[in-house]
This record gives C-alpha cells, sequence and structure tokens, in this order.
C-alpha cells in the first residue's frame, strides 16, 4: 500500500504562479494502468476560489488593452513551444487519463487547431461601420472580451477540451478561470506554465482545482461573466441553470450516444474498421465515439462478423506500450461499464464478444476492460438507453433507412452520428432529416475542425453556443453598438423623437 502523504500535490496556478492550497482537502489521482494513486490533487474552499477570480479580475484591464499584435505574438510563441513539446504534455496525459500514448498526441493536436484559429483572431473580431445614417452621424460597432471566463472541464480531454475555450477567450482580450477534472488534473497546469512561458502576463489564465465546491463558486461568483462547460448531461443542465439564474452567458455540452447507420450498399470493410475506431479508440471514453451500430438488414450478421474478426486482433494494455486500447480511467468507473454487460445479459441481449477478464499488457490492478461487442440490444435496455462511456458496443438491427433515422431521432442525445452508404442521395437525406448536430458521411468521428463549431442537439447540449470556430468568438465577445455625431458648427435645436433625416 502506498503512502499517499509522500505523493506529489497537483496545485493550483494562480496569478503565474503555483500556489499551495490551505483548504486541506484534497482528492487522489491515480495512473489508471498500474491501478495505482500516483498523486493528491488539491480541492479549492472558498478562499481559493476567490482569489484566483481575483487575480483574473485584476489581470484584466491590462491583457484587453494590450494590442492585438502583443497578444497575437503571445499566441504564436505558445503555439510554437506546445508543438515543440508536445511529447511532455502526451505523457502526463496517458500517465493520468490512460489513453495510449499516439492518441494523447492526438488529442493536443486537436487542441493545437484552435490555438492556430485563434491567433486569426483580428479579423474574426472585426467589427461594422456605417458613415452617414442620418447627417453627420456614423454607428459602428466593436467587439469587446467579457472579463473573467470560467471553464469547467471534463476527464477524457484534460488538454484538448481546455483548449476548445481558452486560447479564444484569452486572444480576444478575457482572462480565464480554468477548473480541470479533478481525475487528470495536471494537464492544465502544464498548459498554464507554457503560456507563461510564451509570455502570457500573471493572472490571465488560472487553473483552479476542485470538485462541487469549486464549481458552485464560479457558478454564483459576481465577478465571472460566463462559464464554459464540458461534461456529463446532469452536470450540464445544471451549469447551465444554475450560472444563468447568477446573470452568467452560458454554454454547457453534455453527454452523447452516438448512432452509426450502416445501409446495405455499405463497403463492410469500411464499416467495420470504422466502428472498431470509434467504438474503442481512447476505451470508448469519447463524447463522440460511436456505441451504437444500426445496421439495416441484410447486414448485421456479415459486418458483426468482421467486427469480431477485428477486435480478436486489439492489444489492451499500458498506454505507454505501443497498445491499441489502454483502461478505463477509475475502478468505480471500469466497474460500472462491466456492469452494463450484465445489464445486456439480463435484458436479453446476445453478448458476441465480453471484454471481462481480458489478458492485458499492463500491471494486473489497472482499471481493465476489454473491447466488448453486444448484439440484438433491446432498445428499451440501459445499455440502449443511457451513455454507457466505455468499450462497449451495441448493435440493432433495423428494416429500413426510414427505421434507422427515427431510431435515431427518438434518442435523448444529439451529439454526434455517422452514415456509411455508397449511395450519395441517401447522404444527403439523412443530412437533412436527422436531428444531431455533427454527421458523418462515411467518416465515424466527425468533430468538426477548428474554424466550424462543436455542438450537438438536445441533451447534448444547454445554451446556444457551441464551443470554438465563429461561435467561440461569438461567445467570448460582446458587441457594442456606437453612434457618433462630431460637432460641426451647425446644431439642429432640441428634438424629443427619433431622428428622421
Ligand atoms: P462530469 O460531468 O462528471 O464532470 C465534468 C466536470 O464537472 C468536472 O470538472 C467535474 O469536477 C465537475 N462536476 C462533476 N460533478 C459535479 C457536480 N455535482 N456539481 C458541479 N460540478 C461537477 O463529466 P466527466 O465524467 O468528467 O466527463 C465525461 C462526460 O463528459 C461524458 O458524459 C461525456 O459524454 C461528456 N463529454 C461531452 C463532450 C461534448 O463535447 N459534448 C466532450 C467531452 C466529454
Amino acid at each position: 500500500m502506498t503512502d499517499t502523504s509522500a505523493l506529489p500535490i497537483v496545485q493550483h496556478y494562480i496569478d503565474g504562479a503555483t500556489v499551495e492550497s490551505a483548504s486541506g482537502r484534497t482528492a487522489p489521482v491515480f495512473d489508471p494502468a498500474l491501478g495505482e494513486q500516483t498523486k493528491t490533487v488539491a480541492l479549492a474552499d472558498a478562499a481559493e476560489i476567490d482569489s484566483a477570480v481575483a487575480a483574473a479580475k485584476a489581470a484584466f484591464p491590462a491583457w484587453r488593452d494590450t494590442s492585438i499584435t502583443k497578444r497575437q505574438q503571445v499566441l504564436f510563441r505558445f503555439r510554437e513551444l506546445l508543438n515543440e513539446r508536445k511529447g511532455e504534455l502526451a505523457a502526463i496525459l496517458t500517465s493520468e487519463h490512460g489513453k495510449v500514448l499516439s492518441d494523447a498526441l492526438g488529442e493536443i493536436t486537436r487542441g493545437l487547431e484552435v490555438v492556430e484559429l485563434a491567433t486569426g483572431f483580428p479579423h474574426l473580431i472585426k467589427g461594422e461601420y456605417s458613415e452617414q445614417v442620418s447627417t453627420g452621424v456614423d454607428v459602428y460597432s466593436t467587439k469587446q472580451p467579457l472579463g473573467v471566463v470560467g471553464i469547467i472541464s471534463p476527464f477524457n480531454f484534460p488538454a484538448m477540451v481546455p483548449m476548445w475555450f481558452f486560447p479564444i477567450a484569452i486572444a480576444v482580450g478575457n482572462t480565464v478561470v480554468l477548473k480541470p477534472s479533478e481525475k487528470d488534473p495536471s494537464a492544465a497546469n502544464w498548459l498554464a506554465a507554457l503560456f507563461s512561458e510564451a509570455g502570457l502576463p500573471d493572472g490571465v489564465l488560472n487553473v483552479l482545482h476542485g470538485d462541487k465546491e469549486a464549481v458552485d463558486g464560479l457558478l454564483t461568483h459576481p465577478d465571472v461573466k460566463s462559464i464554459s462547460f464540458v461534461g456529463s448531461t446532469p452536470i450540464a443542465r445544471y451549469i447551465y441553470e444554475t450560472a444563468s439564474k447568477n446573470g452568467k452567458r452560458v454554454q454547457a455540452l453534455g453527454g452523447a450516444k452516438n448512432h452509426m447507420l450502416v445501409l446495405p450498399d455499405a463497403d463492410l470493410d469500411l464499416v467495420a474498421d470504422s466502428a472498431i475506431n470509434a467504438g474503442f479508440g481512447s476505451a470508448g471514453e469519447r463524447c463522440m465515439a460511436i456505441s451504437v451500430v444500426v445496421a439495416v438488414e441484410p447486414v448485421a450478421d456479415e459486418l458483426i462478423e468482421k467486427i469480431k474478426q477485428r477486435m480478436s486482433s486489439l492489444t489492451v494494455g499500458d498506454g505507454r506500450r505501443s497498445c491499441d486500447m489502454g483502461p478505463l480511467i477509475t475502478e468505480v468507473h471500469r466497474d460500472k461499464v462491466a456492469s452494463y454487460i450484465d445489464v445486456a445479459i439480463a435484458d436479453g441481449a446476445d453478448v458476441v464478444v465480453d471484454g471481462r477478464g481480458i489478458e492485458v499488457d499492463g500491471a494486473s490492478d489497472g482499471f481493465w476492460l476489454g473491447p466488448t461487442l453486444i448484439d440484438k440490444v433491446p432498445l428499451t435496455s440501459r445499455v440502449y438507453t443511457e451513455e454507457i462511456f466505455g468499450p462497449v458496443l451495441s448493435v440493432v438491427r433495423v428494416a429500413s433507412y426510414e427505421d434507422g433515422v427515427a431510431l435515431i431521432n427518438d434518442g435523448a442525445f444529439g451529439n454526434g452520428t455517422a452514415i456509411f452508404t455508397n449511395d450519395g442521395g441517401a447522404a444527403r437525406r439523412f443530412q437533412n432529416e436527422i436531428e444531431v448536430g455533427m454527421i458523418g458521411i462515411n467518416v465515424p468521428i466527425p468533430v468538426p475542425v477548428a474554424y466550424y463549431s462543436f455542438g450537438g442537439f438536445k441533451d447534448s447540449i444547454f445554451g446556444d453556443s457551441k464551443a470554438y470556430g465563429l461561435q467561440g468568438f461569438h461567445f467570448f465577445t460582446r458587441e457594442k453598438a456606437i453612434t457618433a455625431r462630431w460637432l460641426d458648427p451647425s446644431h439642429g435645436g432640441i428634438n424629443l423623437g427619433f431622428p428622421q433625416n
């Protein structure tokens, strides 16, 4: 048994420096491939929440007024440093999240795309100008930062999800308090320290570690102007309601249950490869993972055979050892995901491949669960209705395209979906008829590139603003419309009506 008091403590990063927590509350951080606690993370109390927000508030006026060129230079430098040193960050991600190193690098690359987009911010927040709207009067608009913005992120993308938001928020002149997941907290500190090294002034990006207490502190703090949240649906709904009630602008992205619709004319080898990649990549702990294959008959038996064959060659193990799939985030989560296999059996589904008891290339105490495939999942089963968030792929059989679309549209979530077909007309119909925010056509994980926005429909998002892309710039700025007249010697006199000339 490890002496946890000797383990490193992940502390807050406030005002450009590591700040030792005095709250007396901590949470364990595990290496999921070892199944061992390797660190402890501080959990903020009210005084620490106040101090992070105060640092961001104090840094705001100077950062807002820093010239566009200087802000751009800091962003470019951050981009360069991140690109040079991403291997260090990937190692941190693998050691706390468990995802394999190549996938950790992929996550960083997707975050880097947003940094690159953010460097182009001057073009994206330009205002408008109309001369002579009335005699001698001009009107123009300007987009300005909000002030202190709060970002609350989930465990599954500890680098990418914060980078969906903070590069854009900071580029346009806001200052940030980031509350990362307490399950894998170190990536946020590493990113904030790197940004300081790139020249970001102290207090512009602060990392506050914590749990519900820290989150509630940000949701109710009068100096926090907006909240960007990504996590599970019940918490996203709570965040949206609480932050809105407290007068904040909110974007809250929730959970998902993503379907892949396979039409009979699809290339089944491509489909099987895609189902494996999208179902089991990052051990299924992706909000854009495919968790349900909807097979339009008669393809189900042949497709299942192809998926099963490929599953037998997947290696599961420590992400540092070039395996295909790593462990789950915690023992509790692994047990919860595994419990759905029992639910499937009890509900009469057919467990084609059972990932429990899989042989792994790693420590025996790791939080392992192998890839699992379940056929004939009843639509009433919790295996079908709930987000499992693990390497469990379900298959549902339908008789027609229409039945598949109706089934997907009946779901509570609307994050991502994909259609596999060689029929362009069917794909076009699908993109029109499906009630989902992100759609792949022969692409299993259609995460939009940085210059489009990321977000779903229904229970997958609360608030009307998606992440990054143009919507990100819109979210982190507010527009002023200015009506100006520079007086010349003529003066129109008193007029209590609206001007008409
Ligand atoms: P989570 O909802 O448990 O936690 C997310 C954040 O909320 C964390 O920072 C956590 O500390 C905080 N939190 C947890 N419980 C809270 C509470 N009761 N009150 C206030 N704050 C609380 O989510 P998770 O398990 O870290 O992440 C997985 C979930 O995130 C999945 O549902 C996944 O689909 C979702 N997700 C969605 C997207 C998307 O873009 N839609 C992207 C990634 C992950």
